[in-house]
């Protein structure tokens, strides 16, 4: 387009059908991005290419949809596909290590406060029962040696007892952590895996942010 002779009126009115056709043209990128991820689980949107047509589109996105852009990056209009998913990784990837590490601070913070966290395997094991967990909190490969009931459920962190002291059901030993991953996903709560953290360290690796 920029081939184009310069000048007068005819200048004028070719920048603004130009102009025109950008804009019709991103409002159909927003639309078809919109109608991609609808009924889908999507982890968020990087928007990427050359130029300013990036802050167009984020623009005209629905805010809704907007507020799920993960990064904007300048890249050559022909970077290959592999090119494409590794960028959306690499960003995708930081993102998830940001959120777990502000997971991580208001699990400290809440705890310190005496506010609405929990930590340890017994707390949290009780607050999962009753369904208070929002987001259980796990430490990366932490793992606790246990055991629960095949019968009424009951979970310690302790040596295997040959039956139930509570049921006299027959005992397993199992990774109470895992249990505890069970259990979260079975009462809905949201599960984050945190990479490191000396407060959780200091309590099983287990730690959980309440719902009330
Ligand atoms: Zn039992």
């Amino acid at each position: 387009m920029n081939k184009h002779k310069k000048g007068g009126w005819s200048q004028m009115r070719f920048n603004r059908l130009r102009k025109g056709a950008i804009k019709s043209f991103l409002s159909e990128v927003a639309e078809d991005l919109l109608e991609s991820c609808t009924g889908q689980e999507t982890r968020g949107l990087v928007v990427a290419g050359p130029g300013t047509a990036k802050s167009q589109l984020l623009e005209i996105l629905p805010a809704d949809m907007g507020k799920r852009v993960l990064g904007v990056v300048d890249l050559s209009i022909d970077a290959t596909k592999r090119e494409l998913l590794e960028i959306g990784n690499e960003i995708a990837l930081a993102d998830e290590r940001e959120r777990s590490m502000e997971r991580a601070e208001e699990l400290r913070s809440e705890i310190l406060r005496g506010g609405l966290a929990v930590r340890g395997v017994d707390a949290t094991k009780a607050a999962l029962a009753v369904g208070r967990v929002g987001v259980l909190v796990l430490l990366k490969d932490a793992s606790v040696p246990g055991w629960i009931c095949e019968r009424c459920e009951a979970l310690e962190a302790k040596k295997r007892p040959p039956e139930c002291p509570i049921c006299g059901g027959p005992t397993s030993t199992v990774d109470v952590v895992n249990e505890l991953y069970e259990l979260a996903e079975r009462t809905d709560a949201e599960v984050e895996f945190v990479e490191e953290d000396p407060c959780l360290a200091s309590s099983e690796g287990v730690g959980a942010l309440l719902r009330y």
